[in-house]
């Protein structure tokens, strides 16, 4: 780092360019290091609780110079981290950094504009709308639907599922939900989905004020699909019950086994019933780059919304999710709020102000007024991978995935707990053990014994009521020779976590033994 001492001792205005100049490029080395030792990195921490913020101490009274500050981002934040760009982080659904996307981070933070109406940044907005048609084509979404950026999937459900509740109980916005309901006839909303799709939903549901409990969880089939018929019991049965559907929630790529529920089926029925379908394909979205898998997603396209994750399969980093809807107008509708200090940069009211024009206020589609330039590092993601280039790198984690599964087909010691699908493959340790819960406090033991080692990463969920292993690949880093290194691992603590629980259990034993008259 450079002698920064100068322009600290000036308590007003920024650090010097030519200062910068030199902190960018040692600040480029430090993120290319990291990069480039990713591999040697134990990828979880061994720190305890607090240990992080005793270090990171108080708010200084001066100004500290940078290669100290530096030198603290290495020495106490590195070590407390999860490195979740490690080739070998099988856990929950890779989001990693790449290249491009790291350089469109620097371009968007230099930047620092706020994409909340056209006339605010006309580029990052029109950016916003070209990149989201741009993955809406990628990915099989027809031209009827209009998309924006939110942070989360979380949150585009919200949105989208408050846009539903004003179709059902027209005046929710204006009068809140409770008068409009009564208006509506009173009766309670619900939403359905699986038992496999995402917590989302309740924190959609509490965040509208309908109730986390009036969101149906439907059981799924033993592929882990919701079905059509199903769904229709439970809806059915509800209304039996003088209670209306809101909307259902079908997932195209649940979080636990990557699984799809009959999307053209439920979409048939969401139709005949007059009932919002919104379909979460925030992570098997992307798999409709794959012209040989694009299938998976038929009637996704019959939705009235769908939430896609580019941070989770799309390689741009958290976070970038973008939601796409049939009923821009009605979104519009529920969030359209223009005060004066801001109509000069917006369009005038009642202008017709969809998505549709190159000059959206995207403002006007959610909660959300400040909006971070996130298509910045989308667009250069995209380019700099192109199409074919997405396709590839998702149809190798597709091949990656199915060669972890036959590897857990052909030890007896495993057996797979869900048809692997997408990029994602369930596995238990002792399937066949009579005692369940034995082994699911084995395979719990597993992960946290992978996990401790530094050399993996990977997560346990629960299938048909039984715990079992999770791995889910989705880093551009990630090589055959690591998922090999992975299940490498696996093999080793699997066998030493099944002596370990035998030693405890005989340990057990004895001492029982030794007290028995
Ligand atoms: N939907 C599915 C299927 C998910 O797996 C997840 C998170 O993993 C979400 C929604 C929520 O995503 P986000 O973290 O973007 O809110």
């Amino acid at each position: 780092m450079s002698q920064d001492t100068d322009w600290r001792d000036h308590p007003l205005g920024d650090m010097p360019d030519d200062v910068l100049r030199d902190e960018l490029r040692s600040m480029a080395e430090w993120a290319a290091d990291y990069r480039s030792t990713l591999r040697g990195r134990a990828i979880s921490p061994s720190v305890t609780p607090g240990e992080i913020t005793r270090q990171l101490g108080a708010l200084p009274e001066q100004p500290a110079p940078m290669d100290e500050i530096l030198r603290d981002l290495d020495r106490v934040v590195l070590p407390g981290l999860v490195h979740w760009g490690h080739p070998s982080f099988l856990g929950y659904f890779g989001s990693t950094s790449n290249g491009p996307a790291l350089l469109g981070e620097i371009a968007a933070a230099a930047l620092n504009v706020s994409a909340m109406t056209w006339k605010t940044s006309p580029a990052a907005t029109e950016m916003e709308t070209v990149v989201l048609r741009w993955i809406a084509e990628a990915v099989g979404i027809p031209e009827t639907f209009s998309g924006i950026v939110y942070d989360t999937a979380s949150v585009a459900v919200t949105h989208a599922l408050a846009a539903a509740r004003e179709r059902a109980a027209p005046g929710s916005r204006e009068r809140g939900v409770a008068s409009a309901l009564a208006d509506a006839g009173g009766a309670t909303l619900r939403v359905y989905a699986s038992e496999q799709a995402h917590s989302s939903a309740e924190k959609a549901m509490i965040m509208l004020g309908l109730g986390e409990r009036n969101v149906v969880r439907v059981e799924p089939d033993a592929s882990l699909r919701m079905s059509a018929a199903s769904l229709a019991a439970a809806m059915t049965r509800d209304a039996n019950a003088g209670m209306r559907a809101l909307a259902v929630i079908a997932t195209a790529g649940t979080t636990s086994s990557a699984s799809v529920d009959e999307l053209p089926e439920i979409a048939d029925l969401c139709r005949e019933r007059g009932v919002w379908l919104h379909v979460d394909a925030a992570y098997g979205g992307a798999i409709g780059l794959l012209p040989e898998q694009r299938d998976l997603l038929r009637g996704m396209e019959l939705a009235d919304s769908i939430v896609i994750n580019p941070h989770k399969w799309l390689f741009v980093p958290l976070d970038f999710s973008a939601l796409y809807i049939r009923h821009p107008a009605l979104l519009r509708s529920v969030f359209t709020l223009v005060p004066e200090y801001l109509s000069g940069d917006a369009m005038p009211a009642g202008d017709e102000n969809g998505p549709a024009r190159a000059d959206v206020d995207y403002m006007d589609y959610g909660i959300q007024l400040g909006r971070r330039f996130r298509a910045l590092k989308a667009w250069m993601v995209l380019r700099a991978f192109g199409r074919a280039g997405l396709e590839s790198r998702i149809r190798e984690h597709c091949r990656l995935a199915a060669l972890f599964a036959s590897w857990i087909e052909e030890d007896a010691f495993f057996a797979l707990a869900a048809p692997p699908q997408m990029a994602v493959v369930c596995f238990r340790a002792l399937a066949q053990h009579a005692d369940g819960a034995r082994s699911d406090a084995l395979n719990v033991r597993i992960a946290e014994r992978v996990n401790a080692t530094g050399e993996a990463y990977v997560t346990h969920t629960r299938l048909h009521g039984r715990t079992c292993l999770r791995v889910g690949i989705g880093n551009v880093a990630t090589t055959e020779d690591d998922v090999r290194g992975v299940w490498d691992c696996v093999q080793r603590e699997s066998r030493a976590a099944r002596d370990e629980i035998g030693r405890v259990n005989a340990a057990a034993k004895a001492s029982h033994g030794v007290r028995s008259p």
